[in-house]
């Protein structure tokens, strides 16, 4: 992974992938990142109006007391202390990004007015650069275009704070604080792209935790994530099928194995193909299969079930010849119950003759 990131045709590849984002996996790209970084940001912050404070012994040095500038610097107090506390009770991930640019600006803020009490001023174009760093920063968890709107303030504040302090060198200021705003948006691309990657590799990495590796539905993983988070849930009405190929132990004894196999890839993709997006395909244990069909009352999910076995069982595209049998209940809130329905089901259908569906009364 390392030595892609710094291959640029790699680079280029990330650039390509993640302009062709939806806008939903955009949004959720950006929330795992804020997700993910702010801890990271509240420090650098945290430690950047602490940096900002400690500026008092330089005003120390130019003014020769600390007293004027001792009100400005400590102000930020405030707001780092209100930014602590809102910090962790915001939910919504675009307020985090504001919050944190906002915290930057006013480190500048109270820079400006400490300046303004400072008997030289032209220090002002050195201590504007440090504010950069935490503009850096930032970009773990911003979008481009909040980099650009924070620095077209940044500016902005810069030149509103020229008409009280009159900088006598605000062309070094800016001569200084133009290229570091242009590496800062340079280096924001690369952080992006770095953080791309990582986002891409968490997700295939938790997509293969929860997807059985020989049919590529879901597996028990999912199943324990479906019916213990409180995220994933089972939209009620829903229909609960068990399906269980029938005598799959001879196939595999007459075909070999890989056939076996080819089997199992076969039944999970015509199920999955057969079902609505929404609803969950799970290898539930050997050649057996859970399906979960969401917002769907017993009567659609016997028709669903139904048709899926008749097509299946006259299906030339398959290996070779099978049938299944399924057992169906209805899902009232208790997923345990109505696991243990479908499994009684199935059961029935198994021992009364196979290729059917049984409906748990
Ligand atoms: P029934 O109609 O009663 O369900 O009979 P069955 O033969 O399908 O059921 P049984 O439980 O006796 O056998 C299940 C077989 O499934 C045995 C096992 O070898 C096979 N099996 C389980 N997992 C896999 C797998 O990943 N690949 C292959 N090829 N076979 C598997
Ligand atoms: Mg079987
Ligand atoms: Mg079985």
């Amino acid at each position: 992974m390392i030595s892609n990131v710094l291959n640029i045709r790699y680079l280029l590849e990330l650039c390509k992938k993640l302009k062709n984002l939806g806008t939903d996996q955009k949004e959720d790209f950006i929330r795992y990142n804020v997700r993910y970084y702010q801890f990271f940001m509240t420090i650098a912050l945290s430690g950047g109006c602490l940096a900002a404070i400690m500026c008092l012994y330089s005003d120390y040095m130019l003014n020769g007391t600390i007293m004027p500038t001792l009100i400005p610097r400590l102000s930020l107090i405030i707001p780092l202390g209100l930014f602590l506390f809102f910090n962790n009770k915001i939910s919504n991930y675009k307020l985090n990004i504001a919050l944190n640019h906002t915290m930057c600006h006013f480190v500048l803020l109270s820079t400006i007015w400490a300046v303004y009490h400072l008997q030289n001023k032209t220090y002002f174009a050195a201590g504007a650069v440090t504010i950069h760093i935490i503009m850096w920063t930032l970009g773990f968890s911003s979008r481009i275009r909040d980099t650009i709107l924070s620095y077209v303030i940044y500016f902005a504040e810069i030149f509103i704070s020229n008409t009280f302090n009159h900088y006598d060198n605000m062309d070094i200021i800016l001569a200084l604080n133009i290229p570091c705003a242009f590496a800062v948006m340079f280096a924001q691309i690369i952080l992006a792209l770095i953080t791309f990657d990582h986002y891409l590799a968490i997700k295939q990495m938790e997509k293969e935790n929860v997807t059985d590796e020989l049919t590529q539905v879901g597996n028990r993983a999912l199943l324990e994530e479906i019916v213990d988070n409180s995220s994933v849930k089972i939209q009620s009405p829903a229909a609960l099928i068990m399906l269980d190929i029938d005598h799959f132990k001879n196939v595999n004894d007459t075909n070999g194995h890989i056939v076996g196999d080819n089997v199992l890839k076969y039944l999970a993709d015509y199920v999955t193909k057969s079902v609505r997006k929404d609803d969950y395909v799970i290898r539930y244990g050997g050649e057996e299969f859970l399906v979960i069909l969401n917002n769907c009352t017993i009567n659609e999910g016997t028709k669903t079930i139904n048709k899926i076995r008749k097509g299946i069982s006259k299906d030339p595209k398959s290996p070779v010849p099978i049938t299944i049998s399924a057992g169906i209940a209805e899902y009232t809130g208790d997923y345990n119950k109505a696991l243990k329905l479908a499994d009684e089901a199935l059961y029935e259908a198994k021992n009364s003759g196979r290729n059917k569906v049984v409906v748990h009364a």
